[in-house]
């Protein structure tokens, strides 16, 4: 799925991906089928949303419930990747960088959100605060990091 340009947006050629590789270590559930649904930003108080772990990476998740936030990486799969300018009102007036944007468009398409974590259900998290739509491939969880504290040794002169 390829987004439409709007009058003005400025793309650039760009070469097949090739720096680096990602495992696609789960899905993302969530109630929005297309762009106009989804939220711009996810909420707190937004509906739960399934996050599908695949093995072996489910086995990964041991700890993962003693935490109340996340922070959840995905691929925002459906995204051009080729955007420098961007026009987000479509009023042929103010543009930006993609860089200057948490647009979905841009050469890495990954997205970023800090979600609740309601439960855990086998291999699969319930979180609210996404703002993907169904299906988006699944990147990474970590905790969020002010919930977190190093489980590593102290690094020696580092406070
Ligand atoms: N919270 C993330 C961030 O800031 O990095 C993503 C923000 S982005 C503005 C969210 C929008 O991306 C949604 O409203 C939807 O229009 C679009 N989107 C969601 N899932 C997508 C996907 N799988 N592929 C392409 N676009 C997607």
């Amino acid at each position: 799925m390829q987004t439409r340009l709007r009058p003005g947006e400025q793309t650039a050629e760009i070469p097949d991906a090739s720096d680096a590789s990602l495992y696609f270590i789960g899905r993302i559930h969530t109630p929005w089928t297309t762009r106009d649904q989804c939220p711009r930003q996810g909420r707190s108080d937004g509906p739960e949303c399934r996050i599908e772990i695949f093995a072996p990476w489910d086995r990964a998740l041991t700890g993962i419930e003693a935490y109340g936030r996340l922070e959840i990486l995905y691929w925002l799969d459906r995204s051009r990747r080729d955007l420098i300018l961007q026009n987000p009102k479509s009023d042929g007036e103010r543009y930006f960088g993609t860089f200057a944007l948490r647009s979905p468009q841009r050469p890495n398409p990954i997205g970023t959100s800090l979600v609740t974590l309601e439960r855990v259900e086998g291999s699969s998290l319930i979180v609210r605060g996404l703002d993907c739509l169904d299906g988006t491939p699944l990147i990474d969880v970590k905790p969020d990091r002010c919930e977190f504290t190093p489980k590593a040794p102290d690094k020696p002169g580092v406070t």
